[in-house]
């Protein structure tokens, strides 16, 4: 498992879950392609490597690189059924705030598991930041990557539009019973272990709801 933290505004936290199938998990800016494959190449990741894109959600900052990267890799491209509609709007939005978005086909929607063997990842639907938002579970690292569900010390906007706050708030109830090693966000930091992720938590829910 690998982290690329996201590089300025417009971008995300990327990862990549090397096996077979390697699977990418938001691409983010389109801006920082070349240098995170440069990142990827002393890791020993190559793009052609790369079988499966994941977008944790279609907003603009997460899946802004998924046309570029698929022409280099012939990645397939995957996401929620529930952010269908929700994409079109998504990237025009993106635009709206200057946002490089190329125009990309979502080429399947994602079931309840993505990869196999070491790779696999069992797709937890988490709608609340926006409404086919999903977080992938690695059960033998108890590890998940939650997108802009919850991050060190926040959660995700619910006021764009598709957004809920109750249902964010249903859906960390729900990865709360994971006991979790890792938790791995969309943007800002990493956390490692089970205590620290439970008090981060319980800090969301007393100051965000
Ligand atoms: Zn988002
Ligand atoms: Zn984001």
């Amino acid at each position: 498992m690998y982290w690329y933290p996201e590089r300025g505004l417009g971008d995300c936290n990327m990862y990549v879950v090397e096996g077979d199938p390697t699977i990418l998990v938001d691409p983010g800016s389109p801006r920082y392609l070349e240098g995170r494959l440069r990142e990827m190449k002393k890791d020993g990741l190559e793009p052609e490597g790369i079988e499966i894109i994941v977008n944790t959600h279609s907003h603009p900052d997460h899946c802004g690189a998924n046309r570029p990267l698929q022409e280099l890799s012939g990645a397939k491209i995957m996401i929620h059924r529930g952010e269908g509609d929700h994409l079109r709007f998504s990237l025009e939005f993106g635009r709206y705030f200057g946002m490089e978005v190329p125009r990309f086909e979502v080429d399947a929607y994602l079931g309840e598991k993505v990869g196999g063997g070491e790779t696999e990842l069992l797709v937890l639907h988490t709608p609340g930041h926006s409404p086919g938002s999903v977080s992938l579970y690695h059960a033998g690292l108890r590890l998940l990557l939650c997108g802009d569900l919850v991050f060190e010390g926040g959660v995700g906007r619910t006021d764009f539009p598709g957004g809920s706050s109750e249902e964010l708030l249903a859906s960390l109830e729900r990865i709360s019973d994971l006991h979790l090693q890792y938790l791995l966000p969309g943007h800002g930091n990493v956390l490692r272990g089970e205590e620290r992720i439970r008090r981060n938590f319980e800090f969301v829910k007393g100051h965000f709801f």
